[in-house]
Parts: C-alpha cells; sequence; structure tokens
C-alpha cells in the first residue's frame, strides 16, 4: 500500500514525487515509457528558470537523477485502469495490481495527428514526430515542418541548423507562436513558410515518403512538394483513456481540478499537461505537481 500513486513521470509527476516524498509520504511512480514526458521530445529549453539554455532530455535526466537520490520508488508499466475503492485506490498496470491511498494523474498530452492518407504508414519512414530524435537522419537534405504554433517554430530553427532547406507549412496567414520566435523565424534565411496551406495526404516511393500533396487555401490550388522529411506539429490531446470512467474531464479530455489540483474524485488529483489550463509550460506542470503533493499530504492528515 503507497501513500500515493504517480501516474507518468514527466515533470509534473516527478515533481511532485520530490514534494511528496520529501513531506514523508511512501510514494510510488508508475511510467509506461522514458521519464521527462513530451520534454524529451524538445530541443531547446530557454525559458526555465534556471538553465539559460537547456535541451530537453538533459533536463529530463537531471529531473530523473533527484528522483532516484530520494529513492522514490519508480515502476515501468502501463496504466490500464484506477479503480475507486473509497479510502483507497486499485491502479491496474499490464503488469500488476498496486493499492494507493491516493492518485497523482500526471499523463500529460500525446501528439496531435492530422489524419491524412499514409501518415501512420509513413511515421518512421520520413514522417517524424520528434525533431530532437530524429532531424540528424536530414543532414543536408530538404525538410518540411507543419504547424504554427510555438513548437513548430522552434523545431523548424532547431531544424534550420541540420538541413539544407525547410519549409514551415501552416494553415492560416498567421503564426501561433510567441512573437520572438516570429522574428527568429522570418529572420532565418532557410526557412521558407508557406501561408494559408493544408497537408492532403503524403506520397510514397520504395515504401518511404516522397512527397506531401498540399492545397492552398486562398487559391484551391492542389500540388506535390517533394521532400526527405516531414516533422508534424500541430498540437497535443490529453492523455486520459485510463481515467474516462470518472467524468472529471472537459469535452476535450482535459481533467478538471480545482486549484489545489484535486479532481471532484477523493482521492484523484491531477497534474501537467493533462490538467485543464490556460498555459502549459514546463513550469506550470512543476507547480501543479507540487501543489498536488501537497494537497494529497494535507487530505491523508486529515
Ligand atoms: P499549439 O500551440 O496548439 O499550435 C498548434 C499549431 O498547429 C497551430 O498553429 C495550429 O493552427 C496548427 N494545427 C492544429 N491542427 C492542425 C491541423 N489539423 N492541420 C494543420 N495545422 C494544424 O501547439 P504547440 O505549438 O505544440 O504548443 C502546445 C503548447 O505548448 C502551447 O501552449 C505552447 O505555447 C506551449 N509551448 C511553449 C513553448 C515555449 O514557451 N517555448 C514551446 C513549445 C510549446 P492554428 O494556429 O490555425 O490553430
Amino acid at each position: 500500500m503507497f501513500d500515493v500513486i504517480i501516474i507518468g513521470s514527466g515533470p509534473a509527476g516527478m515533481t511532485a514525487a520530490i514534494y511528496a516524498k520529501r513531506a514523508g509520504l511512501n510514494v510510488l511512480i508508475l511510467e509506461g515509457s522514458a521519464p521527462g514526458g513530451q520534454i524529451n521530445k524538445t530541443v531547446l529549453i530557454e525559458n526555465y528558470p534556471g538553465f539559460k539554455e537547456i535541451d530537453g532530455p538533459s533536463l529530463a535526466i537531471k529531473m530523473f537523477e533527484q528522483i532516484s537520490s530520494l529513492n522514490i520508488e519508480y515502476r515501468y508499466g502501463n496504466v490500464l485502469e484506477i479503480i475507486d475503492k473509497g479510502n483507497n485506490k486499485l491502479v491496474k498496470t499490464d503488469k500488476e495490481e498496486i493499492l494507493g491511498k491516493a492518485v497523482i494523474i500526471a499523463t500529460g498530452r500525446k501528439s496531435k495527428e492530422l489524419g491524412i492518407e499514409n501518415e501512420n504508414k509513413l511515421t518512421g519512414r520520413g514522417i517524424s514526430w520528434c525533431a530532437v530524435c530524429d532531424g540528424p537522419l536530414f543532414k543536408n537534405k530538404e525538410v518540411i515542418v507543419i504547424g504554427g504554433g510555438n513548437s513548430a517554430v522552434e523545431e523548424s530553427l532547431y531544424l534550420s541548423d541540420i538541413a539544407s532547406k525547410v519549409t514551415l507549412i501552416h494553415r492560416r496567414n498567421e503564426l501561433r507562436a510567441d512573437n520572438i520566435l516570429q522574428d527568429k523565424i522570418k529572420n532565418n534565411p532557410k526557412i521558407n513558410i508557406l501561408w494559408d496551406t493544408i497537408p492532403i495526404k503524403f506520397n510514397e516511393k520504395d515504401n518511404k515518403l516522397d512527397s506531401v500533396t498540399v492545397k492552398n487555401k486562398v487559391t484551391d490550388k492542389e500540388y506535390d512538394i517533394n521532400c526527405d522529411g516531414i516533422f508534424i506539429y500541430i498540437g497535443f490531446i490529453p492523455v486520459t483513456n485510463i481515467i474516462n470512467k470518472f467524468d472529471i474531464s472537459d469535452k476535450m479530455g482535459y481533467i478538471i481540478t480545482d486549484e489545489d489540483m484535486r479532481t471532484k474524485v477523493k482521492g484523484i488529483y491531477a497534474a501537467g499537461d493533462v490538467r485543464k489550463k490556460e498555459l502549459f509550460q514546463i513550469t506550470t506542470a512543476i507547480s501543479d505537481g507540487a501543489i498536488a503533493a501537497i494537497s494529497v499530504k494535507n487530505d491523508l492528515n486529515s
């Protein structure tokens, strides 16, 4: 029996674990993949205080080292279900069943898909969701980035140092990204922006990505663009399939909590990007994690 089971080991989950352990709780972190979550896919972080610049995987390792130094129990396992047993929660994974007095859901978000032809088939064969992982495969080659938010622009800037040419395809005539990033991308001679353009389908040759068919929304013209690689950054969806039966999320799937990270189900808390909020940042995720842990501690005490 653990005092608290934390599901997910991104910045929110790892921070919750640090605060819960230091508050004297018996803590377990469950993770289905690698510690760090989305930051593992982030090339360069420039807005995390204490580090003028740091790459995502390095920050993830530093957080994980801190978890390890506190002897926090960390297990791999995909959570399938949480069963509410009143004062206890039963967490079922693909390997075991574990009881906890409280559960903090810190499962984050996953990349949104375009849902167009050959997207899944060509993933790993030219289509990528992670510039930091796959960027080096496209040294001196031509790549396309799809999206217009902070992620698409940041990753385009990163890829411009590796690829011979980067084309950013955005569905509107104005970027969603922060102004500071917009200035950087518009002044980068290796990046070309295609405005008002939507991808229609990906085309293959010899079982690999060959080109993308796009449509200009203003002219209705459809045409193909040859490329070696495509990086898709069109936002995220929350990973909340394990809590569907609790009715604690909004219509987009984000978990609704009060400001102390409590959901309406006693003993279930949420922290980080999986939670309904305005600002999805590492800094807000770690803040959520700290608050959730202290709420668990206070609720168990009372
Ligand atoms: P985002 O802000 O949701 O932007 C997604 C982009 O993809 C938008 O430009 C959107 O177009 C476009 N898009 C969405 N669905 C599409 C579709 N089906 N087809 C074509 N284009 C589509 O996602 P994000 O850039 O991944 O950022 C997610 C969150 O993390 C944001 O809150 C962001 O601020 C934060 N973030 C912050 C930083 C930083 O502070 N340095 C870095 C990365 C991410 P529209 O603009 O037309 O909607």
